[in-house]
């Protein structure tokens, strides 16, 4: 086999298709999020405004947050030295999952590499270990979990995202003596809906099944100490596991599990991908532990996040740009073509210097290609307003329909 005109025919592929993904070579600047550098191809380093961030609240760039890591690094050195069990676990570690315990309102918790890896490995050993399991996995869940789902070998079944009635007709079809886990996430972050955690946990109750929950995308931003939308709903008593990253709102870097003492020990106990890898570094672990404990006690970025989040939706609409429907602090424009998507979005980095990444198949499905922004604390009004200029220079620009936003009544 030719391997490498192999390799170069796919990538060929994703090229025609529109679906090459191009990674924007920037620089964070520390103290002027969301500011960052960009190192352009042509050798020019341009000043760009990052739209597309995952650092929703700018924990990254926390003082608090920089100050424990540094002291971290002073104090231990760089890495963690090893995995978990063999010298690799650091007082750090013990103190972030303490901490995550408690913001959960759970017996214990498990930190990971990643969030992706958090998915992943507690999803395929619970399905591989429970006798016999079946899983209910909602159509819209993240690629760790299905992938998680997918190794664990369990029996899967895919209920209607967010559709309560679908999940209890499944769970109904399944014989009651097996055991079983229903996974699904709050926020969904590519359209910005929430689940009804409630109504899913009613279901699962009923029919005995365990609930996983993936709150990646509301860790930090929501509920009164940034315990997710469980914690708003006061609904965390009721979930088995509760997933969450320390790379989004917390700022930093890993992912997590909390639950019962005994899940933890088990997943501890059984995890691959918890056991065969180094751990995180020390530093990360104490960036975590601060940004984590800051967020518990102030809500002013989140109240913050949410304002900034509406005004973008708003400014954005007013400009005739087609905002889509979105419950939470996403906020997605459609395009719904992934060639034009991606038009948008260099054009708006080359010639307007808004980083937005395109988001494309198989992210979303095809027809439904968007631009997806993320207003942060530190997005003014200044920066919205460039930005919806930018966007509808951009629009016109590519003969991209805009909205009429004009009432009948007002017209002169
Ligand atoms: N779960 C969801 C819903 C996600 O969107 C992501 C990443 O974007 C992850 C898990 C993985 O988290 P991490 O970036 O910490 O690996």
């Amino acid at each position: 086999m030719n391997y490498e005109s192999f390799f170069q025919t796919k990538v060929d592929d994703l090229k025609r298709e529109g679906r090459y993904r191009v990674f924007a070579d920037l620089e964070r600047c520390a103290g002027q999020f969301p500011r960052a550098r960009r190192f352009r191809a042509d050798g020019r380093i341009q000043d760009v405004t990052v739209w597309c961030s995952n650092d929703y609240l700018g924990m990254g760039q926390h003082p608090a947050v920089l100050a424990a890591m540094t002291e971290a690094i002073e104090r231990c050195g760089a890495g963690a030295g090893g995995t978990r069990n063999i010298s690799g676990t650091n007082h750090y570690h013990v103190v972030l999952e303490r901490e995550l315990a408690d913001l959960h309102g759970k017996a214990a918790a498990l930190v990971f590499t990643s969030g992706y890896v958090s998915n992943q490995a507690t999803l395929s050993t619970l399905g591989r270990m429970l006798p016999n399991c079946v899983i209910f996995s909602d159509a819209l869940n993240h690629n760790s979990m299905i992938e998680g789902i997918r190794h664990s070998g369990a029996e899967k079944h895919i209920f209607r995202h967010n559709d309560v009635a679908h999940l209890d007709e499944l769970l109904g079809r399944a014989d009651p003596t097996r055991p079983k886990i229903v996974a699904f996430e709050s926020v969904y972050s590519m359209d910005g809906d929430i689940a009804p955690i409630g109504a899913i946990c009613d279901v699962a109750e009923r029919h005995g099944a365990l609930t996983y929950l993936d709150e990646v995308h509301a860790v930090g931003m929501y509920g009164p100490r940034g315990g997710g939308i469980a914690e708003r709903d006061r609904m965390m008593h009721r979930l088995t596991v509760i997933e969450g990253t320390l790379a989004k709102a917390f700022g930093v870097v890993g992912g997590y599990i909390a639950a019962s003492a005994a899940t933890i020990d088990f997943v501890r106990s059984f995890a691959p991908g918890f056991i065969f890898t180094s751990a995180m570094a020390p530093s990360v672990a104490a960036g975590a532990v601060a940004s984590i404990r800051h967020l518990k006690g102030s809500g002013i970025e989140r109240v913050r996040l949410h304002e900034r989040a509406q005004r973008l939706k708003r400014v954005l609409g007013e400009a005739g740009l087609p905002v889509m429907a979105s419950e939470s602090h996403i906020v997605p424009v459609k395009v719904g073509d992934a060639h034009f998507c991606k038009h948008a979005s260099d054009r708006l980095l080359d010639e307007h210097a808004i980083y937005v990444q395109p988001i494309n198949y198989p992210t979303v499905p095809r027809g439904e290609e968007r631009l997806r922004f993320t207003a942060t604390p530190f997005h003014s009004d200044e920066h919205m307003a460039a930005l919806a200029a930018a966007m509808t220079e951009t629009w016109k620009a590519l003969g991209l329909p805009l909205i009429s936003t004009r009432h009948p009544a007002a017209a002169e």
